[in-house]
């Protein structure tokens, strides 16, 4: 559905939605019980249909995507979420730490040329503090300076911090001056304190991830912001986690992109433990499109072809996302916990898959400037 032909109404059965869509047509704010509606009505096309039309109004047909490369500096970590199949500890055989020269002699590597975004999230090390990251950020900008940084999710730089025996103030100035640029969503899972306990036991609380995304934003660094759906939570956790977030760009206007996470149940404690189907994809269209109706002031919404596919984040495109993320070049984390999809995809490979769904690729580095699309 790239474009609205008729009258956005027409487009919705359940009569319970025209107000909404009569909200949106006056430029009114969502409310928590219009959240709740939004996952409980049946119709998801009515809904498709109120997603696409902000997406319309904000971004036209344009779809963007980054050409970038994933890399976690390491997999030790002793926190224990039990959704989480990529964390080792230290005596663990498929433990490691990337040395500053692991990174440079990767990032060397000829498929890494033209990487516009080098994105980096990893476990928690208890030996990693302050002086291992600033050497990577300095290293790595004087060898790629056209290489965006966008490292961390906010409880790293919770962990790190206090690892190093610092503020998460000067933490975070300290990577600025070394080379940070921008933060990714990770690490907010659920909000909710009751499932938190459920799904990360001694991660960090909503508040804390919050608190660091707020300072990030006061300093000028911008972030993305996440949820993991699809476990145990219920639709009422979403619609609180989502209006947290929405409550803080109100005041920051730091987030630059949300991406709705599904939880991968394959070889993690919590699908030993519960019985979890995976997501299907109404749900995952759902997740999208809801959190363009409720987000309404974060501007971009992605949908994350690593973990709900490369086809379905083709559909996502009208169910109000804009972006696909990029070419990721190599993912792990979702992977080992049963991502499905390939490692990673080319410029060619998601440009097609923009055309396809009747979309205007536009490639674009972290910070949305954009350019223009190579064949
Ligand atoms: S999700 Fe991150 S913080 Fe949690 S156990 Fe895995 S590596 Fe550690």
């Amino acid at each position: 559905m790239p474009g609205l032909s008729m009258p956005l109404t027409s487009y919705i059965q359940d009569a319970e939605l025209l107000p909404l869509a009569e909200k949106l047509q006056r430029g009114e704010r969502l409310s928590f019980e219009d959240g709740m509606l939004l996952y409980r009505s049946p119709d998801l096309t009515g809904i498709a249909a109120m997603a696409h039309s902000v997406r319309l109004a904000r971004h036209g047909r344009k779809a963007y995507f980054v050409t970038s490369r994933r890399l976690s500096y390491t997999n030790v970590c002793y926190t224990h979420c039990q959704f989480c199949a990529f964390q080792a500890h230290q005596e663990d055989p498929k433990a490691y730490v990337l040395s500053v020269e692991d990174i440079v002699r990767e990032l060397e590597n000829p498929e890494n040329l033209g990487v516009r975004e080098l994105h980096m999230t990893a476990g928690h090390h208890p030996k990693l503090k302050i002086d291992y990251f600033e050497s990577l950020f300095r290293t790595i900008k004087t060898h790629f300076p056209d290489i965006h940084l966008k490292v961390f999710t906010m409880v790293e730089i919770d962990f790190y911090a206090r690892n190093s025996g610092i503020s998460v103030e000067e933490f975070l100035d300290r990577c600025i001056a070394a080379g940070l640029e921008s933060c990714p969503g990770g690490g907010a899972e659920i909000f909710d304190s009751e499932i938190r306990k459920q799904i990360c036991v001694g991660k960090k609380d909503a508040d804390t991830w919050l608190k660091v995304a707020e300072l990030c934003h006061q300093k000028g660094l911008p972030t993305n912001c996440t949820m993991l759906y699809g476990h145990i939570e219920e639709p009422h956790h979403r619609v609180d986690h989502l209006l947290r977030l929405r409550d803080l760009q109100d005041r920051t206007h730091g987030f630059l992109a949300y991406i709705p996470l599904a939880y991968q149940n394959e070889d993690n404690e919590l699908s030993r433990t519960h019985h979890i189907l995976p997501a299907t994809g109404t749900q995952d269209l759902r997740e999208i499109a809801v959190a363009r109706l409720l987000l309404d002031n974060i501007d971009h919404i992605k949908a994350y072809w690593v973990m709900i596919t490369p086809g379905l984040a083709q559909i996502g495109l009208s169910y109000g996302a804009d972006d696909l993320d990029g070419t990721i070049v190599s993912e792990e984390i979702a992977h080992q916990a049963g991502a499905k999809t390939p490692p990673g995809l080319s410029r060619q490979e998601i440009t097609r898959l923009i055309l396809d769904a009747g979309f205007e690729p536009v490639e674009r580095d972290n910070l949305y400037n954009t350019y223009p699309v190579e064949p």
